[in-house]
């Protein structure tokens, strides 16, 4: 794991958190982008070294619409950059921690996969690599 890459927030509704989040950082989100395939559109703050990306369903039956549903807006995943997704993703599953899903183009120009909270005490692992 090189650094955390970004923290993922669930919001209820993007324009109205991007506007709290920039008065928070005193400026506005570098990218905005939708993945369909995810059902989010995600906005992107730079915070030093890290990011804050924060994430609205586009439907409801998203993941983040079933999130926001059972526990509200809040806090969703942290996000690890690694040097080889493949590799880690593998040695975390040999590890015990529970895969969801392959590994997939996500927002960013990045390749993630994800891992459920069960088995990291109530947090879901993002893992990301920058897509070449
Ligand atoms: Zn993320």
């Amino acid at each position: 794991m090189k650094k955390i890459e970004h923290i993922g927030i669930a919001v209820k509704d993007l324009k109205t958190a991007n506007i709290t989040y920039s008065k928070l950082f005193n400026a506005p989100p570098y990218k905005l982008e939708t993945v369909e395939s995810e059902g989010v559109s995600t906005s992107f703050f730079q915070v030093g070294d890290t990011k804050i990306e924060l994430l609205e369903a586009t439907h409801s039956d998203s993941a983040i619409a079933k999130y926001i549903e059972k526990r509200g807006e809040g806090i969703h995943h942290i996000a690890y950059d690694v040097v080889d997704i493949h590799v880690e993703r593998a040695r975390l599953i040999n590890e015990g921690f529970q895969a969801i899903g392959e590994i997939k183009n996500g927002a960013d120009n990045k390749l993630v996969c994800f891992f459920h909270p069960k088995s990291s005490h109530g947090v879901l692992i993002e893992l990301c690599q920058e897509r070449s």
